[in-house]
Formats: structure tokens, C-alpha cells, sequence
């Protein structure tokens, strides 16, 4: 655990905190005043500075950047779906490799982009599962720190994946993010530059190009596990996950 780290002393500052101050959530820490008093002045006016370092105190509450496309939601698994209903095909996804949807299928890329546009307006979009763990999981995490979503879709699926978060996810997520990786209609942004304006502490993430543009020497990343960001060289600030249930023991 390289956050929290389960220690009962967090835990009892924690507990005294919400018992003190039922009315005052701790999150996020690190903008949190009451009356002008920030929490580390609330914990030390109560003797309770020598349970809990300055750091420890900001490790409480993190701000969590999260992906959505297969860490929240099977989006692949709905592409091929609707990818073999639409055009008879058979694919499965441990045919998939990389991201790019036109190696496997075939076509260009902008015949790719264009086929999952044209998913995104059908039945099948809404039809998509979150993945196993990830609603429990996002609940959990929701008590204590602040959630934003950063994902590479394009601004012109925002209607359809705000209406999906909505239904999986409802009032979670303080801010959602598009970066427009996957259209020319729109000027990309960087995950990273995103990560940085909502001062990220860690980042959740299946793709091993962004993890890296998200590192700032202080950011961590949890790398959920697919066959196309393996990597035998994975800097000691990013952690390959293989399930919600490891992450939450990353984080909690
Ligand atoms: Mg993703």
C-alpha cells in the first residue's frame, strides 16, 4: 500500500474527525476549511499532530484522475458486439492486442473512428457494462476522495458517456474530462495536462502512453492489466492491477 497505508492511526484522526465534525466532510482535504481552519489546524489544536504527519493528512483525501474505457466500462468487449452484428464478422477480444481497432479489424483508422461513431449512436452504446467491481469499487472510493474522470473519447461522445456515467455511476464525479484522442473534429488535449490541472495525486488507467504523460515524479498510476500495455520495464510510480479489488488495496 503506498497511499493510506491502512495504519490505525490515519484511521483513528479519521474516525475523530467525522465524530468532532459530523457536518464537515473530509473531502477534498487539502481545500477543506472550516471558519478560515484548515484540518491539519483542526488536528493539531487537538493534540492529535502527533498521530498524523502533514503528508499523512493529504494522503487521507487524494484527488483520483480515472479512465473509463475498460476500467470503468467494457467498451471493447460492446464494440465487437456491435462490430459483429453490424458487419458479420466473429471477433473476440483476446484477438485485440492494441488499442487500435483497425489492426484487428482492418481498414484505416478513420474507417475505424467512423464505425465507432456510428457505435456510439446506437443501441449498443448504452448497452455497455461497467467492469466487474468498478461501481462497488468507485462507491467506496467516493467516501473519501475526489473523482474526476479523464477519458480519451471525443467531445462528440459526451452526451451518450455522461447519460452512461449517470445510469453506472450517479453524482459521482466532480468533473469529466474528454481529450479527443480518437477524432480529428476536435483539438486533442493531454491526459497529463488534465491530470495537472486537477492536481491529480493518482491516476487509474489501462493505457501505458497516457500513464506515462501523467507522470510528474510525485503521481502515481494503477495500470489495470490488458494485453495491449504490457511492459517489462514499468517505472516503480506506475502499478499493474488486475482487478478492482487490487486497486482498492493500492488505495484504501
Ligand atoms: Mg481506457
Amino acid at each position: 500500500m503506498f497511499y493510506c497505508g491502512g495504519e490505525d492511526r490515519i484511521r483513528t484522526c479519521v474516525s475523530f474527525h467525522s465524530t468532532r465534525f459530523p457536518s464537515v466532510r473530509l473531502k477534498p482535504l487539502g481545500h477543506l476549511s472550516l471558519d478560515g481552519t484548515s484540518v491539519s489546524q483542526i488536528f493539531n489544536q487537538n493534540n492529535l499532530s502527533g498521530l498524523v504527519s502533514q503528508e499523512q493528512l493529504q494522503s487521507i483525501c487524494m484527488n483520483i484522475a480515472i479512465d473509463i474505457d475498460e476500467v470503468l466500462a467494457q467498451f471493447l468487449q460492446a464494440v465487437i458486439d456491435y462490430h459483429n452484428n453490424t458487419y458479420n464478422t466473429n471477433l473476440t477480444t483476446d484477438q485485440f492486442h492494441t488499442y487500435h481497432f483497425w489492426d484487428t479489424w482492418g481498414g484505416t483508422r478513420q474507417e475505424a473512428i467512423d464505425k465507432v461513431a456510428d457505435f456510439a449512436r446506437s443501441d449498443y452504446f448504452p448497452k455497455i457494462k461497467p467492469v466487474e467491481g468498478a461501481q462497488e469499487a468507485i462507491q467506496i472510493l467516493n467516501q473519501n476522495h475526489t473523482l474526476t474522470v479523464i477519458t480519451a473519447r471525443p467531445e462528440t461522445m459526451e452526451k451518450e458517456t455522461r447519460l452512461w456515467l449517470n445510469t453506472y455511476f450517479p453524482k459521482t464525479f466532480d468533473q469529466i474530462f474528454f481529450t479527443n484522442h480518437w477524432t480529428d473534429e476536435c483539438e486533442t488535449r493531454s491526459k497529463g495536462d488534465i491530470c495537472n490541472l486537477v492536481n491529480a495525486d493518482l491516476l487509474i488507467e489501462d493505457n501505458l502512453d497516457y500513464a506515462h504523460d501523467c507522470l510528474n515524479g510525485k503521481r502515481k498510476v494503477l495500470l489495470f492489466n490488458h494485453p495491449w500495455n504490457q511492459s517489462d520495464d514499468l517505472p516503480d510510480s506506475i502499478t499493474g492491477v488486475q482487478s478492482w479489488s487490487e486497486a482498492l488495496e493500492h488505495i484504501e
